[in-house]
């Protein structure tokens, strides 16, 4: 199957005992056996629901892994991977990064004793510099938050295997309909599908993909024993949304594109962050291992006070002030006083976040309203 056949199909097959087309909510904790521990698949909902099966096996399908586990949100999903390093492990991933990713690493694992180097992973000798015998997992997350850098997957993943280090991708800001981590030889693929799987701003969610059976185990371990599991509504929307994938996305980075394009000629702006833009710095490696460029953009102002970021944030229309992205709605955001606040203003401008940057999650809505309403704006 192509991918867009996919995400209609992969996964799922009429209900069988009433030929529900959907799958069903499967709304149970538990599950009749007809002897102590002979059932059909499921004794108890926390291990595994039919809803979340499905939406396991569609994940799985789309991402072209053998399996695929559902949590509860996309931190949780990085947790259980998380849980099967020891104290004294290191692991190596990038200072560019979600800030619930950074916050997980640094105040919850860091402190049981793994130890975490953050680094600018798009020069590779600064990966190779950090490797040493602790090293056990490289976590890339590329497109970078929130300044969409490109961390070449392929390139990272050839360092690691010459050391017998595992390779996980945060796959949120592409999606697997832009960029298909395991086919470029990573191990694991994190999703917060709460961003473009769900598509719709309504379900919070997270999922691991592998093709590694091993690596599931653990995680089913952790599935089973921590249990971050999402309930059946929530997998329920997560695959409803997933059906229109391909044509949300495709149409937002048609978006995205214009709006990319339009505020490069703008001369009240400063810098533009895309990585469909001829400039971008690494725009030839996401030329190499995306489909297309995405529909996140960055940009600063030409003046770099943060009150003029503010007064322009005020006054846009449909781009909605708010965190998330991936939605079929337009959102702007201020990373520097929401997402990335916590971090002091010198380190912030030493990784190239200016105060004035604002962050575009580009949605479904006509360009010709979303460019009027920057226009507007400035
Ligand atoms: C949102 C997000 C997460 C965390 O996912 P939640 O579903 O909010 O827990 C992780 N990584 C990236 C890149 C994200 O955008």
């Amino acid at each position: 199957m192509k991918f867009n056949t996919k995400t209609i199909h992969a996964g799922q097959t009429p209900e069988k005992t009433t030929g529900a087309v959907m799958p069903p909510i499967f709304q149970t904790s538990t599950y009749i056996q007809d002897a102590p521990n002979v059932h059909q698949g499921y004794d108890y909902a926390r291990v595994a629901n039919p809803t979340r099966t499905a939406l396991e096996k569609l994940i799985a399908g789309l991402e072209g892994a053998e399996h695929a586990a559902c949590f509860a949100s996309g931190v949780a999903a990085m947790d259980a991977l998380m849980k099967q390093f020891r104290p004294g492990d290191h692991i190596i991933t990038t200072n560019d990064i979600y800030g619930g990713s950074y916050r997980l690493f640094r105040e919850v694992f860091e402190p049981y004793g793994i130890e975490f180097s953050f680094i600018d992973m798009t020069h590779l000798e600064n990966v190779e510099n950090e490797i040493k015998p602790a090293t056990k997992l490289i976590w890339i997350e590329t497109p970078t938050n929130p300044l969409l850098r490109i961390v070449d997957i392929q390139k990272i993943v050839a360092i690691a295997r010459s050391n017998s280090i595992m390779t996980a991708v945060d796959n949120t800001f592409a999606s697997p309909y832009l960029q298909q981590p395991l086919e470029l030889g990573a191990d694991v693929v994190m999703h917060s599908t709460t961003k473009y799987l769900g598509g719709h701003s309504d379900v919070i969610g997270g999922a691991l993909a592998t093709s590694n059976t091993d690596i599931m185990d653990k995680i089913r371990f952790q599935v089973k024993t921590s249990g971050a599991v999402p309930g059946p509504m929530d997998c329920y929307l997560t695959l409803r949304g997933i059906k229109t994938l391909a044509v949300r996305v495709e149409r937002s980075v048609e978006n995205a594109k214009k709006i990319a394009e339009y505020l490069k000629q703008n001369p009240k702006t400063g810098d533009v962050f895309y990585p469909g833009l001829s400039n971008h710095p690494q725009h030839e490696i996401a030329k190499k291992q995306m489909k297309d460029f995405g529909a996140m953009v960055s940009f600063s102002l030409k003046s770099c006070d943060i009150e003029s970021a503010i007064n322009f944030m005020k006054k846009t229309r449909i781009f909605t002030l708010a965190e998330s992205l991936g939605g079929v709605e337009s959102l702007i955001s201020h990373p520097a006083s929401m997402t990335h606040g916590s971090i002091p203003k010198k380190v912030r401008e030493k990784a190239g976040l200016k105060d004035s940057l604002m962050r575009l999650s580009v949605g479904i809505e006509d360009a010709e309203d979303l460019l009027k309403d920057l226009e507007q704006a400035f």
